[in-house]
Formats: structure tokens, sequence, C-alpha cells
């Protein structure tokens, strides 16, 4: 094997390829998550989210490919930051930014590199977003789904199947925050009004771990 693609790491095109379909799950679905929003919030979500990703798809068209995974994700993270907008700009930005730590200069990203990534995101969001699971915010999906990535790798289940059990918690905490009360965000002055809604930003947080699923399993 001599300078070939190692199938048990990845690689900075595989990073891109899951921000490409991430970013066009967003564009495709940001009406249904505004929606969500305007139960919840101040209806915006989607349109915030779609217009910092429309940013992202265009700006890849021009980034060269020779960044190394880790600046990458920081390049991604400023971006998102300053073309999301909301809370959920600032927040998004510091998921992809705390990522980018865990892959320090390494050109190559390993199991192990990947979990302590999305355990920076949910480390990020807690410290940037003052909030705690059970406050109805992103966090409720992000969270169980790094755990569950974290637990799959570590019982040996592999890559794939792990990304497949983090789709699954973070399914589950998405729609478990439609019986929460909002505690943080704008949508905690909708407070009671909130309840029986899914949080947007969960809905939103489920889509990258899905894409993270397809993209990154193999
Ligand atoms: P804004 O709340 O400024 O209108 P968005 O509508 O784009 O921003 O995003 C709302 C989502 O952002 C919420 O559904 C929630 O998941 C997330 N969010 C908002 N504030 C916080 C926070 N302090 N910590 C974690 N997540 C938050
Ligand atoms: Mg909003």
């Amino acid at each position: 094997m001599t300078g070939g693609r190692r199938a048990d790491v990845l690689a900075r095109a595989d990073l891109e390829q899951w921000l490409r379909a991430f970013a066009g799950e967003v564009v495709e679905g940001h009406e249904a998550l505004s929606d969500l929003d305007s139960a919840t919030g101040d209806a915006d979500h989607g349109a915030n989210l779609e217009r910092g990703m429309i940013a992202l798809l265009t700006a890849l068209d021009s980034w060269d490919g020779e960044a190394t995974p880790g600046e990458f994700l920081k390049d991604v993270g400023m971006l998102v930051v300053s073309t999301v907008g909301g809370s959920s700009g600032a927040l998004y930005g510091t998921v992809f930014l705390r990522m980018s730590r865990a892959f320090a200069e390494s050109t190559e990203v390993t199991d192990e590199m990947l979990i302590e990534a999305w355990m920076n995101a949910v480390d990020g969001v807690v410290e940037r977003g003052g909030v705690s699971r059970g406050d109805k915010t992103m966090l409720d999906a992000l969270g169980p789904a790094a755990d569950a990535l974290a637990d799959g790798v570590r019982r040996g289940d592999g890559r794939r199947a792990a990304l497949a059990e983090a789709v699954a918690a973070a399914r589950r905490g998405r729609d478990a925050t439609a019986d929460m009360v909002a505690r943080r965000g704008k949508s905690s002055y909708a407070r009671e009004r909130s309840r029986g809604a899914i949080d947007p930003g969960a809905a939103s947080m489920t889509l990258l771990v899905e894409a993270a699923a397809r993209e990154l399993g193999s």
C-alpha cells in the first residue's frame, strides 16, 4: 500500500462532502426549519442557516483543496459565524471551530479524533450558549449524538455503525425537545407556548449528524 487513501481514516475531502450534503439539506429544508422557529421563536432559523449554507457552497467551489482537515473546519467556522447570523450563527460557528481543534495539524482524521471533535463541539455549545441538556436547544440533539458516537466506536462497532447510532440518538434528542420548555434563546420568551414544538436548532443539528452518517460512514 503506497500513497493510496486509507479506509480507516478521513481526509479533508470527506469533511467537504459532509458539509456539502448538510448545506444541501438546509437549502432544501429551510422553510420547515423556519416553521419550527415560528412555533417557539422568531421564524428565522431556516433563513439564517440557508444564507450561510449558500455562502458556504459558493466558497467551497473556490477554496483550494490543500488545507488540512483542521484548517478547513476553521475556515468553515469563521465563514459560518460571519454569514449565518442569529444566535445559531455564533453557535454553529463554535461547533466547527471547536471541532477543528481536535484535528490539530493532522492530514488524517482518525476515529478517536472524530469523537474528540464532536465532544469539543458539545463543550463549545455548553460554554458559548450557556445551556445544559434539557434547555430545548441544539445541544439536546448534539450531546446524545456525540455520546452515541463515542460509545459505539469504543465498543468496537466501527465508524459506520457508530454514526448510525449517533443519528438515532440525535433524532431521539430532537423529538424529546417537543416536551421541553425553552429556557435559553429567543424561544424562552415563549415559555410554556414552546411546549409541544420541536426546537429548530435540534432539528438542524440532526441534519448535520445525518449528513455525517451518510458521508463519513465508510
Ligand atoms: P435566533 O434565536 O437568534 O433567532 P436562530 O433562530 O437561527 O437564532 O436559532 C435558534 C436556535 O438556536 C434554537 O432553536 C436553539 O437550538 C439554538 N439556540 C439559541 N440560543 C441558544 C443558546 N444560548 N445555546 C444553545 N443553543 C441556542
Ligand atoms: Mg430565530
